[in-house]
């Protein structure tokens, strides 16, 4: 059986040796934590914590869930987190979480939509034997019970709210997509919600089973190239500024002497 997930193919379509790092020579890299990735862990533990509160029956107030970040940012905290934009804070980050709680916290109130689990894990079977599992985890999942609909919740933390077109072409909930109508049946209707916890707005889309098929041909084929692949250059990119390996790879540090 062979594992992937979204992050994987993903890596290896940035930048192949970052993959070959990560995936086949395994290497920990030992290295600050982004504030980015600290936000971001911090914030989707926050609303996991929040739907889970839901779930049992009780709405947190907005200053409990205010608390459960602030505690959580303390808990997650590492002296060493490395902020790559210079022009931003520390406290600058921590206080834009709360004005994003605060801001999803009253436009969603009640949360009255019917969540049905947050951090699920989805497994897809890909290939002609099912040969291939895909995995991942989805934020939170929605039964929308007027539309007897499935729906797939992702948070963005990013400042960047991506391009209509672009979020209909993105890969990972379309994945998602697959592995809920495996549980649920082919014929379910499964839609997809993204937050974007900056601007405060939210898109969904949804695909149809057709083009989920053709998407379930497209990994397997970028699956097939990654396993015959032998070489890993690197894709020197802005992103390597956030890349877990930027302290070892050589590619990216010789472009910058
Ligand atoms: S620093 Fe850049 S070039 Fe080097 S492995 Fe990371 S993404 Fe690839």
């Amino acid at each position: 059986m062979v594992y992937y997930s979204h992050s994987k193919l993903d890596t290896f379509e940035q930048c192949r040796l970052k993959y070959k790092y990560r995936y086949i020579d395994k290497i920990v890299p030992e290295i600050p934590k982004t504030i980015e990735a600290h936000f971001g862990i911090v914030i989707h533990k926050t609303l996991e914590w929040f739907y889970n509160k839901i779930m049992e029956g009780t709405i947190p107030s907005i200053n409990d869930l205010i608390f459960y970040y602030s505690d959580t940012w303390g808990e997650e905290y590492d002296p060493n987190i490395e902020i790559i934009d210079k022009s931003q804070t520390l406290e600058g980050y921590f206080n834009r979480g709360v004005e994003f709680l605060t801001s999803y916290y009253t436009k969603n109130f009640p949360f009255k939509d019917n969540t049905i689990g947050t951090e699920e894990k989805i497994e897809i079977s890909l290939g002609e034997t099912g040969e291939i599992k895909l995995v991942g985890y989805v934020d939170r999942l929605v039964h929308n019970l007027e539309k007897d609909e499935i729906e797939i919740h992702d948070y963005k933390t990013t400042n960047s709210v991506l391009m209509k077109e672009k979020i209909e072409n993105s890969r990972q909930l379309a994945l998602y997509s697959i592995g809920i109508k495996e549980i649920f049946g082919r014929e379910k209707n499964v839609s997809m919600v993204w937050h974007f916890l900056a601007h405060d707005v939210k898109f969904s889309s949804r695909k149809t089973n057709e083009e989920l098929e053709e998407l379930k041909k497209e990994v397997v084929e970028l699956i097939k190239r990654i396993e015959s692949t032998t070489d890993f250059p690197a894709n020197v990119s802005r992103l390597c500024d956030w890349c877990d390996f930027r302290n070892i790879c050589t590619a990216r540090n010789s472009k910058r002497m």
